[in-house]
């Protein structure tokens, strides 16, 4: 039986200004499997980054249940939020948001020291994972700008694996890098995937898209299509071309 990680019921997010109301996730029950490598697609402005926050814990519904490794987000505040966070989801995001100021490792270890206080056991991790993305030794004492865009984000991996997460979350991960920068990160999404890491990555693209094995597509703040592939492989690349192409033209 699959374990299902987190279910959503009745997720709902309003946004409201100037005293209109904005319903952006109306009723939502979804229910996330464990292992999975699930991609939430949907045009711009759909609710995509709103519902992998309120997933999260990153923000808070307006209404409804988020049960995730068995907590309800719902009810935490905003400290246990924080604290659930650090311990359960890894984060990564379009803009990567390294410190500039602090070396690769250091980036890394700032994250780890957050949860596990043995600096020594972090230090040890924090290689192992940088060599695991193909950032090796000779990077490790660089700053960010001296980093290409895919290695910046490649880093930005090792950050928001580096506390073991429940699931990592990606916002539209390769948004701002060209096409070799984009593989690089992608295949590392994969492979972490296929060790058996839990994935849930926003994106607006087909290329990024093919590397889960579930689709959600979300539109008017409902999800209105639920697509299971296999899970990626080069060898049967264009069979899922052709099924992600098909129904992403269904859903307009
Ligand atoms: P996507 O990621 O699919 O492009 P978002 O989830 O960022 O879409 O946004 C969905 C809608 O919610 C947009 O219309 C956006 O303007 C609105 N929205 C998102 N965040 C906020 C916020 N903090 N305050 C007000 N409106 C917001
Ligand atoms: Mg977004």
């Amino acid at each position: 039986m699959p374990n299902i990680i987190i279910k959503t019921e009745k997720l709902c997010k309003t946004f409201s200004s100037g005293g209109i109301q904005q319903h952006v996730l109306k009723n939502l029950d979804i229910s996330l499997i464990e292992g999975d490598f699930t991609v939430i697609m949907g045009s711009s402005g759909s609710g995509k980054s709103t519902l992998l926050y309120a997933i999260s814990g990153m923000d808070k519904p307006t209404l409804g249940e988020i049960n995730f490794a068995d907590r309800n987000l719902a009810k935490l505040n905003n400290d246990q939020l924080a604290v659930f966070r650090r311990n359960n989801c890894g984060f990564v995001f379009q803009q990567i948001y390294l410190l500039d100021n602090m070396s690769v490792l250091d980036n890394v270890l700032a994250s780890g020291l957050l949860v596990n206080k043995n600096k020594r056991e972090l230090v040890q991790k924090a290689k192992k994972l940088l060599m695991q993305v193909g950032i090796n030794e000779n990077a490790w004492s660089k700053f960010p700008t001296q980093l290409s865009g895919g290695e910046a984000q490649r880093v930005g991996i090792v950050r928001a694996l580096i506390n073991n997460p429940r699931i990592l979350f990606a916002d539209e991960p390769t948004g701002a890098l060209n096409s070799a920068a984009s593989d690089s990160v992608l295949d590392v999404l994969t492979n972490e995937n296929q060790n058996g890491q839990s994935i849930v990555m926003v994106t607006h693209d087909m290329k990024t898209a093919l590397r889960g094995n579930r689709i959600l597509y979300l539109r008017d703040g409902v999800i209105c299509g639920d697509l299971q592939l296999s899970a990626f492989s080069e060898k049967e690349y264009a069979e899922r071309h052709e099924k992600l192409g098909t129904f992403l033209a269904e859903m307009g």
